[in-house]
C-alpha cells in the first residue's frame, strides 16, 4: 500500500490566503468588506468570530463585527441585516451560529442577500448548488473539495460516503462531490449497516459531531478520510475520526486540529472576495 498522506489543512489554507491577499491587493477601489453578526455571549462563537476577524485582516479584507445582545428580537436582527444588505462597503454578511432559541436561523439565512451570503446558506444559493450553477456555497465543503484537488485525490468516479446530513456540512458536501462526478451516499443516524457502507468508500467524510466515532472498522484500506468533526473533550480538541486507530490503514487523512478547520475560514475569505468581484475571481 502507498505511504500514508496526512493532508494538512493548515498548510494549504496558508497558501490559499497568500493567493487571496495577492488578488485583493490588485483590486482597484475599496477592499472587500465582511460583516459578522454575533448575537449573545457564547464563548465558542466569540473565539470563531475573532479568528475570522484576524484572518480577514491578514489578507486585506475589512471586517466589521456587529455585536447584538442575547435579548435582541428577531425583527431587530433582521433590521440590522437589512442595513448590511444595503451597505455598499459590505460584500459579505454572516450571522454566527448558534442563535438564541427565539431566533430562527432559517429566517436569518433567508434575509441575507444571496449575493452577500458568504456562508452559502440562503435557499437561492442552495438551489444554485444543487442545480450545478455558480453561486456562494458553504465554506467547509468548498474547502474540502479544494483540499482533495490540491492533493490530486481522484473524485471523478470515486465512491464517496458522507456521515452526517446537516445543511452546513453533509448536504452541501454531497452536492459538491456530485458536481465532481463522485458517486455519493449520505448517511445519518437512521442508516442501517453504517459500517458496511462506509467500508465501500474511496472518500469517507465524517461530519457527525461525535468524538472518535469513526474507527478502522468503518474504513476501506487505502481510503481518503476527511474529518470535519470538532469535539471539545477532556483530552482537548478531537475529531469524529479515531486518528491513531484509522491512520495506519487509510491512504490519506486530515488531522484535528489543523485539518478542515483552517480551510473553512480560508474559504470564507475566498467567498468574500468572490462577492466583492461579483463572482469573478481570476
Ligand atoms: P449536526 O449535529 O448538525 O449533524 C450531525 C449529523 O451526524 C446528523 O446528520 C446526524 O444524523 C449524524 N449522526 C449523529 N449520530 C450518528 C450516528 N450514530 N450514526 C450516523 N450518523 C449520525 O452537525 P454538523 O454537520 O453541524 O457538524 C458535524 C461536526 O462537524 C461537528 O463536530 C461540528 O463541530 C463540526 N464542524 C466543523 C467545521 C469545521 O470547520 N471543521 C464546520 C462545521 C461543523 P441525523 O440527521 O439522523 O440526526
Amino acid at each position: 500500500m502507498a505511504e500514508l498522506s496526512v493532508l494538512s489543512g493548515r498548510k494549504f489554507a496558508k497558501e490559499v490566503r497568500r493567493n487571496l491577499a495577492e488578488k485583493i491587493e490588485k483590486i482597484s477601489g475599496r477592499p472587500p468588506g465582511l460583516a459578522v453578526v454575533i448575537v449573545g455571549d457564547d464563548p465558542a462563537s466569540r473565539v470563531y468570530v475573532s479568528m475570522k476577524e484576524k484572518a480577514c485582516g491578514r489578507v486585506g479584507i475589512v471586517s466589521t463585527a456587529v455585536n447584538l445582545d442575547e435579548s435582541v428580537s428577531q425583527e431587530e436582527l433582521l433590521q440590522e441585516i437589512n442595513k448590511l444588505n444595503e451597505s455598499p462597503s459590505v460584500d459579505g454578511i454572516l450571522c454566527q451560529l448558534p442563535l438564541p432559541a427565539h431566533i430562527s436561523a432559517d429566517v436569518v439565512a433567508s434575509a441575507i442577500l444571496p449575493e452577500k451570503d458568504v456562508d452559502g446558506f440562503h435557499p437561492v444559493n442552495v438551489g444554485r448548488l444543487w442545480r450545478g450553477e455558480d453561486g456562494l456555497f458553504p465554506c467547509t465543503p468548498v474547502g474540502i473539495i479544494a483540499l482533495l484537488k490540491h492533493h490530486n485525490i481522484k473524485i471523478d468516479g470515486a465512491d464517496a460516503v458522507i456521515v452526517g446530513r446537516s445543511n452546513i456540512v453533509g448536504k452541501p458536501m454531497a452536492a459538491l462531490l456530485l458536481r465532481e462526478s463522485a458517486t455519493v451516499s449520505i448517511t445519518h443516524s437512521h442508516t442501517s449497516d453504517l459500517q458496511g457502507l462506509c467500508r465501500k468508500a474511496d472518500i469517507l467524510i465524517a461530519a457527525v459531531g461525535r468524538p472518535r466515532f469513526i474507527t478502522r472498522e468503518f474504513v476501506k484500506p487505502g481510503a481518503t478520510v476527511i474529518d470535519v468533526g470538532i469535539n471539545r473533550t477532556d483530552d482537548g480538541l478531537v475529531g469524529d475520526v479515531d486518528f491513531e486507530n484509522v491512520a495506519p490503514i487509510c491512504g490519506a487523512i486530515t488531522p484535528v486540529p489543523g485539518g478542515v478547520g483552517p480551510l473553512t475560514i480560508a474559504f470564507l475569505l475566498s467567498n468574500t472576495l468572490k462577492s466583492r468581484t461579483n463572482g469573478v475571481v481570476s
